[in-house]
């Protein structure tokens, strides 16, 4: 029975969270730029850029592909809040 550290509630201590935008995959669907999402050009023939899907798959800019972005809670350092007053009260 260890667990009377503190540690951030958000990140679990980890500093890090899974990134909303791509759900922790790194990567996130777009519309595709070639067929403007259609999966076809104008004269019906498949885009090749999408495979005819329409959307594509590109690195999430949120989280640079990693799946995880800095927690804002702790802002990466795991704790709970910024030490104040543990063991040093420093006064202004
Ligand atoms: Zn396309
Ligand atoms: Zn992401
Ligand atoms: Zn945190």
């Amino acid at each position: 029975m260890e667990d009377a550290e503190e540690k951030c509630d958000d990140c679990e201590g980890v500093g890090t969270v899974e990134c909303k935008d791509c759900d922790g995959k790194g990567v996130i669907e777009k519309d595709c730029e070639e067929c403007e999402g259609e999966g076809h050009s104008e004269s019906g023939t498949p885009c090749l850029e999408c495979d005819g899907e329409g959307s594509i798959e590109g690195q999430c800019e949120k989280c640079t592909g990693d799946g995880k972005v800095e927690c804002q809670t702790c802002h990466g350092t795991g704790e709970p809040f910024p030490s104040t007053d543990k063991t040093m009260t420093t006064k202004l």
